[in-house]
């Protein structure tokens, strides 16, 4: 921490005086083989003629640089935890890492406290008004620690509670408890198996009656949400308090459409053009819910066995991202992908620590991805693919410190990790990186499969907060079966088995409308000289260069639109559609 807290120091005494070069560089706590170096260097120099350097310099340059210290600090403190470990990768003990933290905390606070006589430009207005955004918002403390009193594990006393008596708050807390409580034991043949692993194998059952039973074995967590779908239920008390809290104002849902420039009412049509579209390419006769995820599963049936351990998808998952100039290795990019007791079952990617900047120079972070993975497979390649497309979208950051940081909008950030990745759903690319491949139908009915059913999702989300009375049984059953062609069971809330329906409101609808962005990406990508389907090195230095080097300097729709050459457009993701549809297309549009 000394080191570092010296290194930050330097850099400021010698961004004064120093050029602005724009030229990668590697200084502890970095560990980069020489290989790793030059390839960095290659990356790095192929985006160049970068911008002037976003390194700080100027009046904000003293509070920027101890901005960074202090992201820097804060970043490895959620590494510790996320690592579960006492230990950083580097050495560091969690009691230096918390020392670090709180000096880089009092040591940015002088600094923004005494303020600066110097008047600032926009830019150096906009990267204050930033980091102190910032500082408010969960810097100046350990917000992961405070937040939430009645989350941590459920237990069977807790979980049985008047849902009336709590406030929104607590309400939102004590269901989420209870959800992952649920979702985490679930006893089915004598197997103890959880909600994920449910959903894994239900794909990959072959017996229909042993489907059922797996998918019937999810109702605890369904009654862990919404109890027995009485007008007392927790969760239809939780909409109630919603619409309450968000009294006239639009609601988070409501708000996911217009960040881009779609009023609400164009949003919900466009996910029922798409669930319409994907409806045209299924059997007319409608399917059992078990039976509609064994439907979707072909491609993973077949393709799974390629790639059946974690280390099998580890090596594919390098060599797509290799392949398109952006090895993971290279970029510091770092993966802790084994279940431990304890750790969170989510898939996620986080900085480890982020690109700074010393002494003019970029100094590499460290993304980091976490799972817990007990085999390899292929929805475990996909979801890993996902993770990585974050991880070299913040690799590719080229900013001031104040803005080196996720986009101002998530729905954006998921689309963004999905570019490359989607490219798994090709035939071509299965044949190339896995072997051997699935027909194009069923490669796009894996892909689809959860786009869709998270739209689905969206639309229930957006109807069940327009109408709170409205019985969300009933509502989920009519959207699944005009759209997902799955029979109608009202009698079940088979609906309620998404975290996010109660700790994030409209998030879901992040997946959905991401999944337009992403085909808007690619298919520009396209006609703009990169096709994926060729990949090359050049792809990702691209990439970076246009899309995702910005982080909060540019918000999401700039980038978006100036990519696009416009507006998103619900048009690509519906031809991609139809292309499921194959034969099936030609009376429908
Ligand atoms: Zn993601």
């Amino acid at each position: 921490m000394e080191a570092e807290r010296a290194r930050t120091d330097k850099a400021e005494e010698a961004d004064k005086a120093e050029g602005t070069a724009f030229i990668p560089a590697l200084s502890a706590p970095s560990a980069l083989s020489a290989s790793a170096f030059s390839a960095l260097s290659a990356v790095l120099l192929a985006c160049s003629p970068g911008p002037p350097t976003p390194a700080p310099h100027g009046p904000l340059a003293r509070l920027e640089t101890s901005y960074q210290a202090l992201r820097y600090w804060d970043d490895q403190r959620r590494l510790l935890g996320s690592l579960g470990a006492e230990l950083t990768p580097a050495g560091l003990p969690e009691s230096a890492v918390r020392e670090s933290l709180a000096v880089a905390r009092s040591t940015f606070n002088a600094k923004l406290t005494a303020g600066s006589s110097t008047p600032l430009s926009p830019a150096d207005s906009g990267a204050r008004a930033t980091m102190v955004e910032a500082w408010s918002n969960g810097l100046s403390t350990d917000a992961t620690e405070t937040n939430d009193g009645e989350r941590g594990t459920g237990n069977g006393d807790q979980c049985n509670y008047q849902p009336a008596e709590l406030d929104l708050d607590r309400l939102t807390g004590r269901m989420y408890a209870c959800y992952a409580q649920a979702a985490n034991l679930i006893v089915v043949d004598g197997d103890t198996l959880n909600r994920l692993a449910i959903l894994g194998r239900l794909p990959r059952t072959g017996d229909p009656a042993r489907r059922r039973r797996l998918f019937l074995s999810l109702q605890p967590v369904w009654r862990s949400v919404n109890g027995d779908n009485r007008a007392g239920s927790p969760y239809r008390t939780l909409v109630r308090l919603r619409r309450e809290a968000w009294g006239d104002t639009a609601s988070p849902i409501e708000r996911k459409g217009p960040a881009f420039g779609l009023a609400p009412a164009e949003m919900e049509r466009w996910l029922t053009e798409a669930l319409g579209e994907s409806r045209e390419a299924m059997p007319d006769s409608l399917l059992e819910p078990w039976d509609w995820y064994y439907y979707a599963g072909e491609a993973s049936r077949r393709l799974s066995p390629l790639v059946a351990t974690v280390a099998d998808i580890r090596r594919v998952n390098d060599a797509w991202y290799t392949v398109i100039g952006a090895p993971p290795e290279s970029l510091g990019i770092h993966y802790d992908l084994a279940p431990r007791p304890g750790k969170d079952p989510v898939a996620y990617t986080d900085f480890g620590s982020r690109n700074r900047w010393a002494s003019g120079r970029l100094v590499q972070g460290e993304p980091w991805i976490f799972t817990a993975y007990l085999d390899g497979g292929f929805d475990n390649l996909s979801e890993l693919l996902h993770e990585t497309g974050h991880g070299i979208h913040i690799a590719a950051l080229r900013t001031r410190p104040a803005w080196m940081d996720w986009p101002d909008n998530d729905t954006f950030t998921e689309a963004l990790a999905d570019v490359a990745a989607l490219e798994l759903y090709e035939p071509r690319w299965q044949r190339r990186f896995l072997g051997d491949s699935v027909p194009l139908a069923a490669a796009l009915r894996a892909k689809y499969a959860g786009i869709v059913l998270d739209m689905a999702w969206a639309l229930f989300e957006i109807r069940v907060h327009r109408q709170p009375e409205v019985d969300p049984d009933r509502l989920w059953s009519d959207i699944t079966r005009e759209y997902l062609g799955i029979a109608p069971h009202p009698e079940w809330s088979w609906w309620a088995m998404r975290g996010q329906l109660i700790d994030g409101p409209g998030y879901l609808v992040n997946y959905a409308l991401g999944a337009f962005l992403t085909a808007d990406l690619r298919a520009r990508a396209a006609r703009r000289g990169h096709p994926f389907g060729t990949g090359g090195p050049s792809l990702y230095p691209w990439l970076g260069r246009e899309l995702f080097r910005f982080g909060l300097e540019r918000s999401s729709r700039e980038v978006l639109e100036q990519f696009l050459g416009g507006q998103v457009r619900p048009d690509p993701l519906l031809a991609d559609l139809r292309r499921m549809a194959g034969g099936r297309t030609g009376a429908h549009r």
